[in-house]
């Protein structure tokens, strides 16, 4: 079984990957969490130079992640910037209720979660994988699981019942925007 080294310190994330891989990728986390200045303006730049420095610390095959909620009205906020929105609030209970602010006068709540995987094999070979999943902002927090941006992220689904991320765990695990990402990369690596 091929094995990566995850380069990621989120719990959450780290969980997410552990059952997206189950059976068919060894993805081990790190020992230690790396401070890499995530200085790309696109998820693909820096899920690589995330890969990149893992794979320079510990010499071993690597796999980093970037995401990120994009929203349609306002693209200069969130995007590769998610992580770092609103950064004088620490909880993202806070940073979703500013978020919904922010929007309370938009129609366009479009948006969208965006998932690139970089594979950093060498320093001559790696690889991107990408997955979205659309959806819309809603109008208050709904929902107690996942993270993140989970409670005000309403997916567009057959069922249109309004629920948000956070009150669809089953359903995210196998459509999340890193679902998706996920199982482009295994359909490559379980041919290759
Ligand atoms: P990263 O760790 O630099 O990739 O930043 C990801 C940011 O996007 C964090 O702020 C997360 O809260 C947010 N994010 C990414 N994926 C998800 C998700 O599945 N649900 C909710 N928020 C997410």
């Amino acid at each position: 079984m091929k094995s990566f080294l995850l380069a990621s310190g989120n719990a959450h994330k780290a969980e997410e990957f552990k059952e997206l891989f189950h059976g068919t990728l060894a993805v081990t986390p790190a020992p230690r969490t790396l401070e890499v200045d995530e200085t790309g303006k696109t998820f693909t730049e820096n899920a690589f130079l995330k890969a990149q420095a893992y794979f320079e610390t510990y010499k071993v095959p690597s796999l980093a992640d970037d995401s990120g909620l994009v929203v349609e009205a306002m693209p200069d906020i969130l995007g590769v910037q998610s992580a770092r929105f609103a950064p004088e609030l620490k909880e993202y209970k806070d940073k979703n209720e500013k978020l919904l602010g922010l929007l309370s006068t938009e129609a366009n709540r479009k948006a969208y979660f965006v998932c690139v995987l970089c594979f950093y094999v060498s320093s001559e070979e790696y690889y991107f994988f990408e997955g979205r999943v659309h959806g819309s902002i809603g109008t208050q927090r709904k929902g107690t699981d996942g993270f993140g941006y989970d409670p005000i992220f309403v997916p567009d689904r057959s069922e249109n019942d309004g629920k948000s991320l956070a009150e669809l765990p089953e359903w995210k695990n196998s459509h999340s925007h890193r679902a998706k990402a996920v199982q482009a990369a295994l359909g490559f690596f379980t041919r290759s």
